[in-house]
């Protein structure tokens, strides 16, 4: 039996799905000399989709669907240029590559997903209606997210009875299974005041998940702020003055400075310090970049920041049908 399998759905859950309809022992695809099993691996940023779909999926998804699917690849994908973009894709199309280099810089500046696993309790309800089992989904395990960007509910986080984090581990493990530690099936949200910024950001890093690579939408994200690089920003915060642009950014996330931003999106602070001068400094961190873009966009549609509502606050790129809270 084939398990069916909801689009953004991480490649951790379609595996677990896979590994109790097939009955597969996910010890047997551990690398010599290292005691994690397949679940154990990370594939969050399509790496490996190709041995995947031959190796071990026995051809029931193609790597295109588990990159575009799957993975967090189309939304960082859409932070890239274009030809780089393409070219990465291709690189995991055809399993070209063991140390994939676009991976490679994303990681150092980015967590892709938060430490511990989170999930959206409609998610997990229409999940066991429609499959009879919950997945954990890619868009709850953002760092920056404490929201289901489709319905709006908080994320849970732990075991409601013994506080356990949901975490993680070598054994397939679905959204819905009972804590391993007491047996608990409810989880517990930690209540958070979301700043203005983020419920737009969310949205649109949602919007930029489901796009399709060929879809166009042609955003200048190399340089958010005209004329200026990390590296001037990151000599300005010392001298306390920023541009508008990057002013703006901070109070829709009512933080004071970019380090502190960059730290609510999950991305490196290390980028700002002024004291680094690598050349990497010469570009956007990417959803910092995002974070400016979007913060640009609520602006130039609002009169103030005191408008903005949570939940309900438009963003003008959000396609309809991007769940109940784009309406
Ligand atoms: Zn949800
Ligand atoms: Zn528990």
């Amino acid at each position: 039996m084939r398990p069916d399998v909801p689009r953004l759905a991480t490649v951790h859950s379609l595996l677990s799905a896979w590994a109790r309809c097939q009955q597969i022992d996910v010890r047997r695809y551990r690398a010599s000399g290292n005691r994690g099993t397949l679940l154990d691996r990370d594939f969050s940023l399509g790496q490996g989709a190709r041995w995947l779909a031959d190796r071990v999926l026995d051809g029931w998804l193609p790597p295109s669907l588990i990159v575009d699917h799957h993975s967090h690849v189309p939304l960082f994908s859409r932070l890239m240029l274009a030809p780089e973009a393409m070219a990465w894709r291709n690189r995991l199309m055809t399993g070209g590559c063991a140390r994939d280099p676009s991976a490679g810089s994303i990681r150092r500046l980015n967590q892709v997903e938060s430490a511990t696993l989170r999930r959206c309790p409609t998610c997990v309800a229409l999940d066991q209606l429609r499959y009879g089992h919950a997945h954990w989904r890619l868009h709850h395990q953002w760092p920056v997210a404490r929201h289901c960007a489709e319905h709006g509910d908080a994320l849970e986080t732990c075991c409601s009875r013994c506080k356990s984090p949901f975490t993680r581990h070598g054994a397939p493990h679905l959204a819905d299974d009972p804590c391993p530690l007491c047996g608990g099936v409810r989880g517990e949200a930690k209540a958070w005041a979301a700043p203005p910024g983020y419920w737009p950001m969310l949205r649109e890093m949602f919007r930029l998940l489901q796009l399709g690579l060929c879809e166009s939408d042609e955003i200048p994200f190399a340089m958010p702020v005209r004329g200026w690089t990390p590296r001037g920003i990151g000599a300005m915060i010392e001298r306390k003055g920023l541009p508008a642009p990057v002013h703006q950014t901070l109070s829709a996330w009512r933080v004071d400075s970019l380090p502190k931003l960059a730290n609510q999106l999950g991305e490196n602070w290390v980028w700002f310090n002024s004291h680094e001068t690598s050349a990497h400094r010469h570009q956007w961190p990417p959803l910092v970049s995002l974070a400016i873009r979007v913060s640009g966009i609520v602006a130039s549609n609002e009169d103030s920041t005191e408008t903005w509502r949570p939940a309900g606050a438009p963003v003008p790129a959000a396609k309809p049908g991007a769940g109940r809270l784009a309406a």
